[in-house]
């Protein structure tokens, strides 16, 4: 029988705020009625837990939050820990006039990623590769239950971002260019939080969810080189008010809906042409917080606003709380100025340039979700799902989304699925490491490479399939293997660290590149890119029999083994479009001038068992798509490419590729097509008439 963790007893004595009878809506207002200035400042403030020592500041300023951020180290690292040391800090916030719990937040962002031994799922943008929303639910779910088991109560994900330049350094946390596609991931929010009336928060593998970063994050404009400049993570988004509202907006309408709890703005500025204000920073914006996010979009969760971010609005100390504040932040991460912040939003109420009511509305969003999370009743850890980190089940989940994830962007001569009894020669840089696997956000906020903690390797994985020999940096690729799989990519790096001209740009190593080359002039190859983003690889496609886009598969390499074996079909879709240069870059779908090396939405697939007629179908339409010239990019094409996924699914049950454009030039798809040369020419011929 399951452990019932230790609960406060509590009297309501009269006081309604106590009584969990109550609605959540009266309890609120009762407590808001009874508290001072002081302490409803200090619900607004949130503190770095590695400032906060052993928690006496809780109690003295009556904090509302904690966080452990991505710099918070020592990072406990068992789940004994982390409950252990969240129940400390419980306890001090119990000591409080009015005991009113802290919620304690975390970035999950791709699993339970601050503790070494949980489940890290791939990174969302390997999520978007699979085109499955029911796997992004499942996903956001086993997060939920590894960070509520250790106590905490509150993530700062997902990212909502629609990424449109990967030479960003945040790209691999958006789940692609398209806000449909983005839309369309956000069952993530189900998995975390439960249904959208919050009815399941309170449950101990529930999380309170932040759709982040609000708004326009992953618009930015990269540097110029008139300045020197290359920094685009923190930057200005340029756009009308109409791809405001379609691209960047579009996912927290249906964020909202799904009953999201919390929001962090964007460090990023947003210009919107022709409104005549030129760029103003997020955390400034009231027309967007207060204007759209809370007002028209009827956002009744809270705003907490990004590390430190205040400190990056025009004026002096006072000038930044209160802008904030006023234009609808109703939670400040100051991480190590905690104090400050308390004192100065008091001195500015007193002032009289933030309103009481505005403070009262604050406090009561705030309030409102640590009530429907139940940290009044229960504030302490419910570790009594425990057992459940990096279980079986979780990892299964994980192994899955690894798998459908890859996407499989040329195969020569069906050099994939790798056959039973091939002698195997695996090389390159990313094939047997954990942590550049899992990227950056993992364990630490950077990541690193190397083993920092537990799963199985893209190489593990493919020992226990296959007949493998190994070798890092490729040396000797002698004849005797029938087949080499080179697996190349980055390595981990988190935020701005991994800008494009910041240290980074889209290139293999030197050493990939070596390894790639000896390995494909050697034998039949296949190359696994393991990245956050597209690596530029036209100049070595001839050489390449199979290449795949892994993304960042977290710590299930099985997962990625079962495809490389036909124990899975791939079946994943480029969730952005792959350049051929970094010139072309921004590059997105629905570009006037659009020429990638793979078009948004490419994917092979080895599903087995497609009947031929769906295979036909499938190719013809794609085709008929190419051939009138409408690429996908524009209405017409989107809606063909729709159609013929749509039959192909009710006949084949199951997501299957459809791609058009360019890269069907490629010599296995003519030939493919050519295998059904007639029916394809009529359905083509149909096309055209139509
Ligand atoms: C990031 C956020 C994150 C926060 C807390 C910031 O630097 O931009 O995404 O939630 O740190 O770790």
């Amino acid at each position: 029988a399951p452990v019932e963790p230790p609960q406060v007893v509590v009297d309501a004595n009269g006081l309604p705020y106590l009584d969990s009878k109550l609605p959540v809506k009266k309890r609120v207002a009762d407590l808001v009625s009874r508290m001072s200035l002081e302490e409803k400042a200090g619900q607004m403030t949130q503190a770095e837990r590695g400032a906060v020592g052993n928690g006496g500041d809780i109690a003295t300023y009556a904090l509302g939050s904690l966080l452990s951020g991505g710099g918070s180290t020592p990072t406990p690292n068992t789940p004994e820990a982390w409950a252990k040391m969240i129940d400390g800090y419980q306890l001090r916030a119990q000591a409080t006039r009015f005991q009113i719990p802290l919620i304690y937040g975390v970035d999950a962002v791709h699993g339970h990623n601050n503790l070494v031994g949980a489940t890290i799922m791939p990174h969302n943008i390997g999520i978007g590769a699979t085109r499955d929303p029911g796997l992004a639910r499942r996903a956001g779910a086993v997060t939920a239950s590894e960070v509520r088991a250790t106590g905490i109560p509150w993530d700062f994900a997902p990212c909502l971002c629609v990424s449109r330049d990967e030479r960003w350094g945040r790209s691999y946390e958006s789940f692609g260019e398209d806000p449909a596609l983005v839309q369309s991931m956000e069952t993530v929010i189900q998995g975390l939080q439960g249904p959208a009336d919050g009815r399941e928060l309170k449950d101990n593998d529930k999380v309170l969810a932040t759709a982040k970063h609000f708004v326009g994050d992953g618009g930015t404009e990269y540097g110029s080189s008139t300045t020197g400049t290359y920094t685009i993570d923190q930057g200005v988004t340029k756009v009308t008010r109409q791809q405001l509202e379609a691209i960047h907006l579009a996912p927290y309408r249906t964020a909202v809906d799904r009953g999201i709890g919390s929001v962090m703005p964007s460090y990023s500025s947003l210009d919107i042409l022709g409104d005549g204000q030129g760029p103003v920073k997020m955390h400034a914006r009231a027309d967007m917080i207060n204007g759209v996010l809370k007002g028209r979009m009827g956002f009744d969760g809270f705003v907490i606003s990004d590390w430190d971010a205040i400190n990056q609005l025009p004026g002096d100390y006072p000038a930044h709380v209160s802008t904030a504040v006023n234009a609808g932040v109703d939670m400040m991460m100051v991480p190590y100025s905690y104090k400050d912040f308390r004192t100065t939003l008091v001195d500015q109420v007193k002032a009289g340039r933030v309103s009481e009511q505005r403070i009262d509305d604050a406090v009561s969003r705030i309030l409102t979700q640590k009530f429907r999370l139940g940290l009044f009743e229960k504030p302490y850890a419910d570790t009594s799902g425990a057992a459940r980190i990096g279980s079986g089940g979780h990892r299964a989940v994980a192994r899955q989304a690894a798998a459908e994830s890859q996407v499989l962007l040329k195969n020569s001569g069906g050099v994939l699925p790798l056959k039973k009894g091939q002698k195997v020669y695996v090389a390159g840089s990313n094939a047997d490491d954990l942590g550049n696997q899992t990227g950056g956000w993992t364990v630490t906020w950077q990541g690193a490479s190397g083993t920092h903690t537990q799963g199985t390797t893209i190489l593990d994985g493919m020992r226990k399939d296959g007949d493998v020999t190994y070798s890092k940096d490729a040396s000797a690729p002698t004849a005797g293997h029938d087949v080499g799989v080179v697996v190349v990519g980055e390595t981990p790096y988190a935020e701005g660290v991994g800008d494009v001209g910041n240290g980074h740009d889209l290139q293999l190593s030197a050493a990939d590149k070596a390894a790639v080359d000896k390995v494909c002039a050697a034998m039949r190859c296949a190359v696994l890119i393991v990245s956050g983003r597209p690596q530029l690889i036209g100049d070595r496609l001839g050489e390449i029999d199979g290449l795949v886009a892994s993304w960042l598969p977290g710590t299930e390499g099985d997962g990625v083994a079962d495809v490389l074996y036909g124990k899975r079909p791939f079946t994943g879709q480029l969730p952005v479009t792959w350049p051929k240069s970094e010139a072309q870059l921004p590059i997105n779908v629905g570009d006037t001038a659009y020429d990638p090396q793979f078009p948004y939405g490419w994917g092979l697939t080895t599903l087995a068992k497609v009947p031929e007629g769906g295979m036909v179908t499938l190719h013809a339409l794609a085709v008929a798509a190419a051939v009138a010239g409408k690429a996908g990019a524009d209405e017409t094409g989107r809606a063909l490419v729709a159609k013929a996924r749509l039959i192909v699914q009710q006949k084949v049950g199951t997501g299957i590729t459809v791609a058009v454009a360019k890269p069907f030039a490629d010599a296995d798809h003519l030939s493919l097509t050519g295998r059904y040369g007639a029916a394809v020419e009529q359905l083509i011929a149909a096309y055209k008439a139509a």
